[in-house]
This record gives structure tokens, sequence and C-alpha cells, in this order.
């Protein structure tokens, strides 16, 4: 059996950071992926928005390391030239009820590393932005969109650089923990049975099931593998926006918002759609939500304007009556098993924070 360094299982925005960590740090990697690129799932039916780490708890892995990823994927962006725009965005309260909580925010923001916010009354935001109706606002200058698919692109290159192998069509089936090693399993077009000294488990919606797979891991560190669709909606026709602007935060997601991308195209979303199974197809019916959500903060967004786009899927580990979870970034402190860390729950904002998560993997495996 072919004895490998350190193997990372699935090739989207954080296994590719992590593989690349860990090969600049000079470990041997192979990342592993049954599909037939890199990113085809969740990081690439995002909304590719650099998020500046206001909202989550103080304290969380998700404020800690949203604020830590947003620094280093600037630098990142700027070193490696990978196109970005620094926007900013603006949250609106649309009711004089969410004023004091736009306060909250602000607090909780600068609690959490983010001293910048500036509040603004709605005047300021009709010069701003005309099309925006609403009673106050917090604008967010280092919130930013990403080019998505060319920051992985440099991150498979760094890897690659740096002697990482990457194995498309191969999905990782089972494994084994042994005294000397995690045994995987991997199918596809060359099954492989492989010794790893190192796994990450980097499978995004299918991790907690991968970790189930693996005979050794404790049932009772494993959480229950949830899905929250996101579908997005766009514009038909020119968009009046200069900047993101979100309403208020609900407890499964920010908002149906609308973000643009790097060509100034505007699209709204995501919402929250609770499934049992994966399923990416975007429900034409439910444009109506959108029309009420879009038009408490931007009244003139003509009839018959939204269209369907595309979807994503939050890989929940919570249920929709529990408080949001934090990612989870399990090494053997959690399960006792060295050289394992398993990735639950790397929902939004999992782009912003790939590298400084990458960071935290790799210090959790042990030296070669
Ligand atoms: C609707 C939505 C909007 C979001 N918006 C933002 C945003 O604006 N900003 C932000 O920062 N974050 C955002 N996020 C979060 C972000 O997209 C994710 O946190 C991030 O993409 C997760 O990356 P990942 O590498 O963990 O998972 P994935 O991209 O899902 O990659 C997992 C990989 O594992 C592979 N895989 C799975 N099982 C196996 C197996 N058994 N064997 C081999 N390979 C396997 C898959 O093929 C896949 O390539 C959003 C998420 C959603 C759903």
């Amino acid at each position: 059996m072919e004895s490998l360094d350190c193997v990372v299982i699935g090739a989207g925005v954080v296994g590719l950071a992590v593989a690349r960590a860990l090969a600049e740090a000079g470990r041997e990697v192979v990342v592993l992926d049954k599909a037939e690129a890199i990113g085809t799932e969740t990081s690439s039916r995002n909304s590719e928005v650099i998020h500046a780490g206001i909202y989550y708890p103080t304290g969380s892995l998700k404020a800690e390391l949203c604020v830590e990823g947003k620094h280093r994927l600037y630098a990142y962006c700027r070193e490696r030239g990978v196109p970005f725009l620094d926007c900013g965005k603006l949250i609106v309260a649309t009711d004089p009820d969410q004023v004091p909580r736009l306060m909250a925010i602000r607090q909780k923001a600068a609690d959490n590393g983010v001293p910048d916010l500036v509040p603004m009354t709605a005047a300021e935001v009709s010069r701003m932005e005309p099309a925006v109706r609403c009673e106050a606002a917090l604008f967010s200058p280092s919130t930013g969109v990403i080019d998505s698919h060319a920051f992985m692109l440099a991150l498979q290159g760094d890897a690659e650089a740096a002697g990482t192998m990457i194995a498309f069509h191969t999905p990782v089936l089972r494994g084994q923990v042994e005294p000397d090693g995690i045994v995987l399993e991997a199918g596809g077009e060359e099954p492989m049975t492989v010794r790893c000294r190192a796994v990450v488990n980097s499978a995004g919606l299918h991790a907690p099931r991968l970790a189930a797979a693996i005979a050794g891991v404790p049932r009772q560190t494993i959480p229950p593998q949830l899905y929250a669709k996101g579908n997005y909606f766009s514009l038909l026709g020119r968009q009046p926006f200069g900047r993101l602007i979100y309403p208020m935060p609900d407890r499964h997601g920010l908002g149906v918002h609308v973000t643009i991308d790097l060509g100034r195209q505007a699209r709204f979303g995501p919402d929250v759609e609770w499934i049992d199974e994966i399923d990416y197809d975007v429900d034409p019916s439910r444009c109506e939500g959108f029309y009420a959500a879009v038009r408490s903060y931007w009244p003139d967004l003509p009839d018959g304007a939204l269209t369907p786009a595309y979807s994503g899927i939050r890989p929940k580990i919570s249920g929709p009556d529990q408080p949001a979870a934090d990612y989870r970034i399990d090494g053997p402190e959690v399960h006792g098993i060295p050289g394992l860390v398993n990735l639950f729950g790397i929902e939004s904002p999992g782009l912003t924070s790939a590298l400084a998560i990458a960071e935290r993997v790799r210090a959790l495996i042990p030296a070669a």
C-alpha cells in the first residue's frame, strides 16, 4: 500500500487553501476530489463577497477567521493579481424599529475588530445610492467582491508550485484509523488505497458523512449533515447600485441582499430554503418573496425584472430551530486521532476565511 504524508479531501476553496499552506510549509500533499475540476460545489455557488466580519458572535471562529481571512485575502489578491472590487456595503434599516439593531451591529463589529463602520442617515444614503430607501444605515468600507474562481486558480497554482498533486475523479469512499496512520480507500477511474500520516476532511456538504465512513472516528464527534439552500435571482436590465446593499440579517442568513459582480451585474439573494437532498434547481415561484424583500429597500424594482439565476447550499450542522453553529475545525483534542482534521459547517464566510482556516489546520497537523 502506498504511504502518503498529507491528504486533503476536497478541492474547494478551503481544501485548496489548506493544501497550499501545508505544501508551502514543506509537506508532501495530495488533494483528492470526486469531481472533474476544482471548486465545483459550494465554492462556485456563493455571493463572492469578501465579508468584513461584522455579525458573528464575538470570539467565535467565524468572527476571528473572517477578520483575519479578510486581511489575508486582500493582501493575497494584490500580490497574486486576483481580481476584486473593494466597493463597500450598506446595511440598511428599512423600519424605524430596526434602527437600534443597527447600532448593536456597529458595536458587535467593533468588538470583532471591525471598527470602521460608518453610521449614515437616510439623506446621506440617498446621496450615495439614490435608488435605496431606508431609515438609517451603516456603511462598511472593508466589504468587497472577489472573482472566486480566479482565487481558487491562484491557490491551486501555489499549491502545485510547492509540489501538491491533485487527483480529480477520485471520490474517497471510506477509511480506517490505524496505529500508524489513516488508511483511505478511494474509488473512481483508478481506485486506490493509501496510508496517510495526516488527513484533512474538507469535503464541504459531505464532510459529516465522510467522517462517519472512517472507522475509528468517534460517532459523538460527528455533527448532523444538514442543507439550507440559498437561491439567487438576477436582474434583467440596468442596475442602479454602486455598492452592495444588505437588509438586516436574520438567524440563518444575511437577508436577500444585492451583490454586484466584477462586471457590475446585480443579483439578489440568497434566501433560505431547508432541503433534505442536494438539488440546485431554482424554483421560479420563489421570486414572489424576492420582490417583497428587495422592494423593502429598493421600491422601484420593476415588475418582471427578476429571473432565476443559480443556487448554493449551506453546509449546515445545526437545524432551523437551533442557533447557527460556529465552524468546527476538529483536531485530535476533539476526536483523539493524531493527524486527522475534520472541517464541519464551513458555510459563509468560508470564502473570506479560507486563508485563515488553512493556517489553523496547518497548526493542527503534527510535524513530519
Ligand atoms: C448561498 C451561499 C452564499 C455564500 N456566500 C459567501 C460569500 O459571499 N462570502 C463568503 O466568504 N462565503 C460565502 N459562502 C460560503 C462559501 O461559499 C463556503 O464556505 C466555501 O465555498 C466552502 O468551501 P469548501 O472548500 O469547504 O467546500 P466546497 O466548495 O463544497 O468543496 C468541497 C469539495 O469536496 C469534494 N468532495 C466532497 N466529498 C468528497 C469525497 N467523498 N471524496 C472526494 N472529494 C469530495 C467536492 O467535490 C468539493 O469539490 C456562501 C455559501 C453559500 C451556500
